[in-house]
């Protein structure tokens, strides 16, 4: 799976941001499927991972999605093992 980018229609500067997935098609996720996706996964890092005083669970998410969202760049690797 990797991730394309594709011109949006909205405007001339639009870009559309998605994923050419593996049974051949692209796919564009909506902002709904994507604050589903970001939601679940933290919930399911929690069962994995319950929180406690050293563990972080979902939290551990959280905080690479504020950090993804305040900088606008992805966080670096070595920072959060996810
Ligand atoms: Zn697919």
């Amino acid at each position: 799976m990797n991730r394309i980018t594709k011109k949006g229609k909205k405007d001339s500067q639009d870009v559309k941001y998605g994923l050419n997935c593996n049974c051949g098609k692209d796919h564009f996720p909506s902002y709904e499927d994507i604050a589903w996706m970001i939601f679940n996964c933290m919930n399911n890092e929690d069962v994995l991972y319950p929180p406690d005083d050293y563990i972080k669970g979902g939290r551990m998410l959280h905080d690479y999605f504020n950090e993804t969202m305040i900088y606008r760049k992805l966080p670096d690797r070595k920072k959060y093992k996810l």
